[in-house]
């Protein structure tokens, strides 16, 4: 492995670890708060059609990337659909919070 190559798979990991708090939060507390489904769509589509790009050139750190991107960018986006308009506790928009002390 090169250091280019290590480049990018130090950039890899990082980009892995900055998804984690996203997806831990909507699978834990089943929060789709700030998700914008529309956003994770795009991207969906942009990461498959990245990946299939880097398997054809055979770039491993690339396809790394973009494997990675497409799975946390599926993962995300059915989940948010299924979770869409629930909210955490801390991600309750205020009128809802209001409504919520009603009960
Ligand atoms: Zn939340």
């Amino acid at each position: 492995m090169n250091y280019s190559e290590l480049l990018g798979f130090l950039g890899t990991a990082l980009a892995i670890i900055a998804y984690m708090p996203q997806i831990i939060h909507l699978l834990k507390v089943h929060c789709s708060a700030g998700i914008s489904r529309f956003a994770y769509a795009m991207w969906l589509v942009a990461s498959a059609f990245l990946l299939i790009h880097a398997l054809m050139i055979n770039d491993k750190v690339f396809t790394a990337l973009m494997g990675f991107n497409l799975a946390a960018n599926t993962l995300i986006f059915l989940y948010a659909n299924i979770y869409k308009r629930n909210f955490c506790e801390s991600h309750m928009p205020i009128n809802m919070a209001g409504a919520e002390s009603l009960k």
